[in-house]
């Protein structure tokens, strides 16, 4: 099953959100002001649908 992730800001790398969701479910979600911290650069990112992809 494919995770959602987002592009951390300061890192460029790819952050898994935890969220995991197939993709006919994540096109039809909605997603806004989520929050993940960042493994990368240890801040937390706020996230919404359009930062979002599946991986
Ligand atoms: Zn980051």
């Amino acid at each position: 099953m494919p995770m959602v992730k987002i592009k951390c800001p300061k890192t460029g790398r790819d952050v898994p959100t935890g969220i995991v969701m197939d993709l006919d479910t994540f096109q039809s979600v909605t997603f806004t002001n989520n929050s993940v911290s960042c493994p990368y650069c240890g801040e937390a990112h706020v996230w919404s649908k359009p930062d979002a992809f599946l991986e």
